[in-house]
């Protein structure tokens, strides 16, 4: 079969070369995705490593009051596990753990990972990765994927003082449901899309609430409605009208809001401006309050935050907006620039994620002994986000300067894992034991998405974790469509066979 054949017959692998054995790093929603592709292909011969002791990634770890994903549901699912039962439009957390963890058992996935298995060094050597865990455990194979997740490290704030806290401090992704929050006196520091959904879900429950904001943000008001029965009866009746629900979704996904980031000058942002505009001019009277709440750069160019009810949950009697500087924390609160002392029982950090690491801290080395860390010591970056040159058969989902943010991340890695296999099969049809991006693409790739990102809205005056080092953004510039079409086939021209 001519590799041009085997490409567009999109198949499995059928090459004399024995079976490549895969490596799947992580057991969140990329891994699982991998785990019953890979199988589907015929590729039986792989292990999922995952440092945890449950599967879910990101709805595993987040477990924060009011965790929910502000991708709607129906579009945040596989492709080939469309869900009747989702319960709103936009599904709680817990929700979508229970459904990773439905969607593994019923593809049989669990026998393949082994949890509790923290990957320390991953170095390519004769030829093949050679994987060492923690705990003493040796693998090797021919593939790595690498499914570690964007918003996976957090982010602790350099804030003096932060460890002397006397009373219960933990970060959202951390959260400690061991602590009671019924009256206490809770500070958040943070105003994020994490920070909101946690001030929304506890204001009514604490004693006293006091967000601390370094920025506002623009608010976009949407509401997290119920799907009803007589809708879940209709999906579950016929799953092809969730297929249609999922496509109207994504049509109006991409080509509002998705294309409109990717555009500064879009109508579409304009429209976003205005509705974010009257949403805090209808819902917050106190004109000292609203300004305090209003942003000074555009809509979406942080990104933008999904809730109905934040405006109407700041403004209850025992919510305090605090937006002085934080000086330090101390061991009874934390103390603003202003001199006052802010007391409190427990203190949340919604202060984010490290983007920058993906699948550090692996120690991960290359050809040559080449490490990743000096590879990426300024900032990490992946051939249309996928492959890295020197770094053969080693894979990402989700890696850097893919499309963060806009999309269904479920959806971005099906495409990617398409492509992937693409590659595999590319590799194997030239009998070759190696293949990466070249230099010239990846640097090629660099140079276009960096221009192509001035377009954006990420780039009108605004902080955010879309941005680089250098303030460039570091997501996928351009609209889905382009993402969609580069992943439909590799130009193998970009690719370094050996
Ligand atoms: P984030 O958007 O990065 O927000 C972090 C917040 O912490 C910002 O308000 C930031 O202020 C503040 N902060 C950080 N360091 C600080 C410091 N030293 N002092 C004071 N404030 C500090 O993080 P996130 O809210 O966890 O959200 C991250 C992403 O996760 C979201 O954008 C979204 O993609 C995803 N997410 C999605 C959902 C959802 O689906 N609904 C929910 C949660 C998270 P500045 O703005 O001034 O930097």
């Amino acid at each position: 079969m001519t590799l041009a054949k085997l490409l567009t017959h999109g198949g499995g692998y059928t090459m004399s070369k024995a079976a490549p054995r895969f490596i799947v790093i992580g057991a969140g929603m990329a891994g699982i995705l991998s785990a019953i592709k890979l199988r589907e292909r015929g590729f039986d011969d792989f292990t999922v490593y995952e440092k945890a002791d449950r599967l879910g990634g990101t709805w595993r770890e987040n477990t924060y009051p009011g965790v929910a994903c502000d991708v709607p549901s129906h579009l945040y699912r596989y492709s080939f596990a469309p869900n009747a039962e989702w319960s709103r439009v936009f599904s709680p957390g817990g929700e979508i753990l229970a459904y990773l963890e439905d969607v593994a058992r019923h593809h049989d996935v669990l026998r393949s990972i082994e949890f509790g298995a923290e990957i320390s060094s991953l170095e390519f050597r004769d030829g093949r990765w050679h994987l060492s865990t923690t705990d003493g455990r040796r693998d090797e194979a021919d593939f790595v994927i690498a499914a570690t997740g964007v918003l996976h490290h957090p982010k602790y704030p350099d804030i003096e003082g932060l460890d002397t806290f006397g009373g219960t401090m933990f970060h959202t992704a951390r959260w400690n449901h061991d602590v009671s929050l019924e009256a206490k006196r809770v500070g958040i520091i943070g105003t994020g899309s994490t920070a909101v959904q946690v001030v929304t879900a506890i204001v009514d429950t604490v004693g006293e609430l006091h967000l601390f904001q370094r920025t506002p943000q623009w608010v976009l008001p949407m509401e997290n409605t119920p799907i009803d029965e007589t809708d879940k009866e209709r999906y579950r009746a016929d799953p092809s009208t969730m297929a249609e629900v999922k496509n109207a979704l994504a049509q109006s996904f991409e080509n509002n809001f998705a294309s409109a980031v990717v555009d500064k000058n879009s109508p579409t942002l304009v429209m976003l401006e205005q509705t974010c505009r009257a949403n805090i001019e209808n819902h917050v009277s106190d004109p000292v309050l609203r300004a305090k709440l209003t942003p000074d750069y555009r809509a979406a160019c942080k990104r933008l935050i999904i809730a109905s009810d934040f405006y109407e949950k700041i403004q209850r009697p025992n919510a305090h907006l605090i937006t002085e500087g934080i000086e330090a924390i101390e061991p009874g609160g934390v103390r603003t620039r202003d001199g006052e002392l802010h007391e409190l029982d427990v203190l949340v950090l919604a202060t984010g994620f490290r983007v920058d690491q993906f699948l550090r801290p692996i120690r991960v080395t290359g050809r040559d002994g080449i490490a990743l860390d000096d590879v990426w010591a300024k900032r990490p970056s992946a051939y249309l986000a996928i492959s890295i040159p020197e770094f053969p058969n080693l894979f990402m989902l989700n890696g850097p300067n893919g499309p963060v943010g806009n999309f269904s991340l479920i959806d971005v890695a099906e495409l990617q894992f398409n492509y992937i296999m693409q590659l595999v099969d590319a590799a194997q049809a030239e009998s070759s034991r190696e293949i990466c991006a070249t230099h010239e693409a990846a640097e090629r790739f660099e140079v276009d998405r960096t221009e192509a990102a001035q377009n954006t809205v990420w780039v009108t005056g605004c902080r955010s974790w879309y941005l680089d080092d250098r303030g460039v953004p570091a997501a996928w510039p351009w609209g889905f469509d382009r993402f969609r079409s580069e992943m439909a086939a590799p130009k193998l021209g970009d690719y370094e066979l050996v």
